[in-house]
């Protein structure tokens, strides 16, 4: 049986009222959907940007609304929008998807979108520490920043890094403490993230690494009553007036366990137009969906790993997927482009229009720098510097950018190269070396995004002549072969 065409579906609902699903709702509506749309949503707010909460914590004390920044409002778009009233339970079947509502409701519909996100983790035993996942996180944090307070972040990776340096300069007292042996190294690998380290001292803050949390208690040891202790692997104890667990998000999908096929991870595997994909899991009895009841389920955002067609499965946790993969994913669901899970070259056959293919984008702005990450950095790559890191020591010296915000000057990147296992690597025909680029990391380099981004996105795997591509005068798409 074919996916059901637009004119099967009478009815849709989507779990999760965040950018992905609000994007979902605007992309149904845009391409024709008529039939009942249901929203449902859990925060009781309706649909805002989450980059803002850390990286302008302390300038915008608003959420910053995606009705306004994207014109995306759920309140025209949705027949029926309950923004606080989560889903709890989901039954599909070959003849529709049945979802339980928190209030006992069950909304039946043809099809279900999930676009319930990921949630902060925070592991058990560090109960006294916060995390930064939702604007009313965001109001408690703030409100918690006064010069000369201490605040201990836990992790030092893209959040724990933006909210140390907001602090640091709202004169808040900041130590990072992270288990690994240097910042974003999880992320960037040891190589760049020891490139980073510096950073933290130039904002005034102190940076612990090597030494893992074990737990986070209530009450300083100078007062049980008040703020939060941090206990080390090493012995060693921080008090502080908080503490911010930074450590990671995990798929908002605990309520699905039992009802569909759930990855290590908590993320849904969805094939590249955003439909569930069966997992065959002997002992997962969610693994055995009828097709016909798979056809049903569809998953964008963050609850979504995606295959994509150069980084093969990619997990959510990338605005710019949240963003841009509703699209796709509701042309698909609709019928408007019945092969959209086809490899491109046997797109191109039946002689069908490219699936945007976006890379995976992580932007971040941390300590007085400016990073943005495309693709996906694997421990196995090898990383090769374009440029090089300033000095560090002193206060960021800057280039206002036209949002007036100041960036270091001295920008760099990562390039990080698959591990050609060939003996005889390709040359071009000057003797360089030929390389496959799987993810660049810019930093304080702003113009380079847009021509960077254009190269990731093409959908094929970036190679380059190595020797043009480590020179930073040669722009990098004068560089590819
Ligand atoms: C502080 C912060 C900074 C970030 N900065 C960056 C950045 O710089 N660059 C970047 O690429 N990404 C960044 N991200 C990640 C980015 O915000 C996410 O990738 C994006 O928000 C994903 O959108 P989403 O709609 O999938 O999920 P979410 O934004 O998490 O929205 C999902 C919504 O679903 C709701 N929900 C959950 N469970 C249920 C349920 N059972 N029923 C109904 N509703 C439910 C949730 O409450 C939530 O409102 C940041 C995230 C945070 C928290």
């Amino acid at each position: 049986m074919p996916t059901p065409s637009a004119s099967d579906l009478s009815s849709i609902v989507i779990v999760g009222a965040g950018l992905a699903g609000a994007q979902t709702a605007a992309a149904l509506r845009k391409h024709g959907f008529e039939g009942r749309l249901t929203v449902l949503g859990a925060e009781g707010l309706p649909p805002y940007d989450r980059p803002p909460l850390s990286k302008e914590l302390l300038k915008r004390t608003e959420p910053v609304w995606l009705a306004d920044d994207l014109g995306v409002d759920l309140t025209a778009l949705a027949d029926d929008l309950r923004l606080a009233d989560p889903a709890v339970r989901l039954e599909v079947d070959r003849e529709r998807a049945l979802v339980r509502t928190s209030s006992g409701d069950d909304v039946a519909a043809d099809a279900v979108v999930l676009a319930c996100g990921s949630a902060a983790v925070r592991p058990a035993g560090w109960d006294a520490a916060i995390t930064l996942h939702t604007a009313a996180d965001a109001e408690r944090l703030r409100a918690a920043l006064v010069p000369g307070m201490r605040l201990v972040v836990v992790g030092a990776g893209w959040i724990g890094a933006e909210v140390a340096g907001v602090a640091a300069g709202a004169g808040a007292r900041v130590t990072v403490v992270e288990a690994g042996p240097a910042p974003l190294e999880r992320q960037l690998g040891r190589k760049v993230g020891g490139l980073l380290a510096p950073w933290y001292e130039d904002a005034g803050v102190t940076l612990v690494t090597d030494v893992a949390v074990d737990q986070v208690l209530p009450g300083t040891r100078e007062n049980p009553e008040d703020g939060a202790r941090v206990t080390l692997a090493d012995g060693r104890v921080l008090d502080a007036d908080l503490v911010l667990a930074a450590v990671g998000a995990r798929p908002a999908s605990g309520w699905l366990s039992g009802s569909l096929p759930l990855e290590s991870n908590g993320g849904l595997r969805v094939n590249r137009a955003g439909r569930l994909m069966g997992l065959h899991s002997p002992t997962d009895p969610a693994g055995r969906l009828h097709l016909d009841a798979l056809r049903r389920v569809w998953a964008v955002g963050d609850i979504a790993t995606r295959e994509h067609p150069v980084f093969g499965p990619v997990p959510g946790g990338h605005w710019s997927a949240a963003l841009h993969d509703p699209d796709a994913t509701v042309r698909a669901l609709l019928g408007l482009d019945e092969r959209a899970a086809e490899p491109e070259h046997v797109r191109a056959r039946l002689g069908l229009a490219p699936v945007p293919a976006h890379a995976p984008y992580v932007f971040s702005q941390q300590l007085g720098h400016d990073l943005a990450l495309f693709g996906v950095p694997s421990p196995f790559d090898e990383v090769v510097l374009r440029g090089a890191p300033a000095p560090s020591g002193g206060p960021v010296a800057s280039e206002p950018l036209a949002a007036g915000r100041p960036v270091a000057a001295g920008g760099w990147a990562a390039l990080y190269l698959e591990n050609a296992l060939d003996r005889h690597p390709r040359r071009t025909p000057d003797g360089h070396r030929v390389a496959t680029v799987r993810a660049v990391l810019l930093v304080d380099s702003p113009r380079e995004v847009g021509q960077v981004r254009k190269l990731m996105n093409r959908g094929m795997p970036l190679e380059v002549d190595l020797t043009r591509a480590l020179d930073p005068t040669i722009k990098l798409k004068d560089a590819t072969v």
